[in-house]
C-alpha cells in the first residue's frame, strides 16, 4: 500500500462497521485513482463490505458526491483526500472523509540525521528558509496551508501537539524530539499566526477560499503547499501583502505573484461581451455540492431585472463542449460552481463564462458590498468599472464580509433554494420563467 499518504484504513473501517453498511462507495482525486484498487480491496478485506470506486473525479471537498453514491446504492461514502466541507444534514448518506495526509516517507529530499524523527529536517528547512527572507524580530507572518499539510505543520511550527487526534505520537515523541525543536521554532517572530477562515480549521485554504488578512498587521503570508493553485487563491484575497509558496516537496520557498492588469482586463472584456448578450445561461456544476440553487436563484433575479432572457443549465460538468452541445444560441455563460473555472479556464470557452460575483456586477443595478472593499487592490480596472480587479475568494468562508455570489448570504435571501433537491433526475434542464426550474437544473447528474 502507498506509504506517501496517511490512508487511515482502520479509522475508515471502523465508520463502515459503525454504519453496518454493505456497500461502499469511494472517491478519490484524480492523483489517487492508482491506489484506487488496492484501498478497495483492502477495506472489502477488512470491513467485509463490498465496496465500489466512482470513476468522476473529485476536484475539491465540494465535490463530494453523496447524491450519487446513493443513488447507486451506497449505504456509505467515502471521500479521499479533502476535509469535509458541507454541513452533515445537507448530506444524502454517511460521509467519512480521509484527508489523506503525508507521512514522514513523503519527503525523500530531506533525509533525517541519525536518531532523528523523520519530519525533523523539513521543519529544519523550512525554519531556515523563513529567517533567510524575513528577519524575526521585525516580521509578522500568516501561514497557511492545505489539508494534507496542516496537522504537520502545526506540530512543527506551534508544538500544538496534544491537537492531534490521529494518536499517532511518533513525530511528537520520536528520539529526535522534533516537540522540542517545533516549540522552539519562530518563538522569536513578532508575530506568527494561522488566520482564521471558517468552516476551515485555522490556517487552511481551498482554491476558492482564503481569509483576507490586514496589510497593517501582517507583513507577508506564506502557503505551506503543493503547486500554486491554493496559493493563487491567498493572492487574489490578499492585493496588498506580499505571498510566498514553501513547497514541502521542493524545499523552496518563492514569491508568488500573478498579473493583476492582465487577470482584470480578461475579466472586464469577459464581462463587457456577456453584457452584449442577449439570451444568458446560468449554469450548474451537478458536481457534488458545488452549485448552490440560491445563488442560480440570485442571479438569475439580476439577469432578468437587467432584461436578459436566461436559460438554466445543469452538467455534469462544465466545459466548452457541453455547453456548446446543450444550448448553442446562448451568448454568454454564468456559471454557478467552481469560480476558479471562469477565472482560469474562462478563456477557453468560445462565449463569455462569468462567476456569481462578476455576473452581479456587470448586470447589477446595485455596486457590489461589502466584499469588494476588502479585496479591493492596488490594480485599477482598465474598464474603468472596478469590478474585474476584484476576485473575491470566499465561496465558503463564514463570518466574513461576503455577498450573495457565496452560498451562505445567498442562502438567506433565498431560503426556499437553498437546500439541494431530492428528486432525481437525468439529463440538462432548462426553464423559461422566473423562479421556475431552479431545482430541477440542479438535480445530480453524476
Ligand atoms: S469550488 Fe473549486 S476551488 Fe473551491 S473547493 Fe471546490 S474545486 Fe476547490
Amino acid at each position: 500500500m502507498e506509504l506517501r499518504y496517511r490512508l487511515e484504513l482502520a479509522e475508515t473501517t471502523e465508520f463502515i462497521k459503525k454504519h453496518n453498511a454493505h456497500l461502499v462507495a469511494l472517491q478519490f482525486p484524480e492523483g489517487l485513482f492508482q491506489i484506487a484498487c488496492e484501498v478497495s480491496d483492502t477495506l472489502e478485506r477488512m470491513s467485509g463490505a463490498e465496496c465500489f470506486i466512482l470513476g468522476d473525479v473529485a476536484y475539491g471537498a465540494c465535490c463530494v458526491a453523496d447524491e450519487y453514491a446513493r443513488s447507486l446504492g451506497a449505504d456509505v461514502l467515502i471521500h479521499y483526500a479533502h476535509r469535509g466541507l458541507v454541513e452533515e444534514r445537507r448530506l444524502a448518506l454517511p460521509v467519512h472523509y480521509v484527508i489523506c495526509e503525508f507521512t514522514e516517507t513523503a519527503f525523500p529530499h530531506l533525509p533525517p540525521m541519525s536518531g532523528e524523527s523523520p519530519l525533523a529536517p523539513l521543519y529544519r528547512h523550512l525554519d531556515a528558509a523563513l529567517r533567510a527572507h524575513f528577519p524575526p524580530a521585525t516580521s509578522r507572518l500568516a501561514l497557511l496551508t492545505t489539508a494534507q499539510h496542516s496537522r504537520m505543520l502545526k506540530v512543527g511550527l506551534s508544538g500544538a501537539f496534544d491537537a492531534l487526534p490521529w494518536g499517532d505520537r511518533r513525530v511528537a515523541d520520536g528520539p529526535g524530539r522534533v516537540d522540542e525543536y517545533a516549540a522552539r521554532a519562530l518563538g522569536d517572530y513578532r508575530a506568527v499566526c494561522f488566520p482564521a477562515n471558517a468552516p476551515l480549521p485555522d490556517g487552511e485554504i481551498l482554491g476558492c477560499t482564503a481569509p483576507t488578512l490586514d496589510p497593517a498587521q501582517w507583513d507577508a503570508i506564506v502557503c505551506v503547499v503543493d503547486g500554486r493553485f491554493h496559493t493563487e487563491a491567498a493572492i487574489l484575497a490578499n492585493p496588498s501583502i506580499p505571498v510566498y509558496r514553501y513547497e514541502p516537496h521542493v524545499g523552496a520557498l518563492t514569491r508568488e505573484t500573478i498579473d493583476r492588469a492582465a487577470l482584470a482586463a480578461t475579466r472586464c472584456e469577459q464581462m463587457a461581451r456577456a453584457r452584449r448578450a442577449r439570451r444568458v445561461g446560468l449554469v450548474a456544476s451537478a458536481m457534488g455540492k458545488q452549485a448552490s440553487p440560491a445563488v442560480m436563484k440570485h442571479v438569475e433575479e439580476h439577469l432578468r431585472a437587467a432584461g436578459r432572457e436566461v436559460s438554466l443549465l445543469a452538467v455534469p460538468e462544465i466545459t466548452p463542449a457541453a455547453l456548446e452541445r446543450a444550448l448553442p444560441d446562448v451568448e454568454a455563460w454564468v456559471e454557478v460552481g467552481c469560480p476558479r473555472l471562469a477565472l482560469d479556464w474562462g478563456t477557453d470557452f468560445p462565449k463569455p463564462v462569468l462567476t456569481p460575483y462578476e455576473a452581479l456586477a456587470a448586470f447589477g443595478t446595485e455596486p457590489l458590498a461589502p466584499a469588494a472593499p476588502a479585496a479591493q487592490g492596488d490594480a485599477s480596472c482598465p474598464a474603468g468599472c472596478g469590478c474585474g480587479a476584484v476576485q473575491p475568494m470566499d465561496q465558503w468562508a463564514r463570518g466574513r464580509p461576503s455577498g450573495p455570489w457565496t452560498h451562505g448570504p445567498a442562502a438567506a435571501l433565498h431560503p426556499a433554494a437553498s437546500g439541494l433537491p431530492q428528486q432525481e433526475a437525468s439529463g440538462s434542464s432548462t426553464a423559461g420563467q422566473p423562479g421556475q426550474g431552479i431545482e430541477a437544473a440542479l438535480v445530480s447528474l453524476q
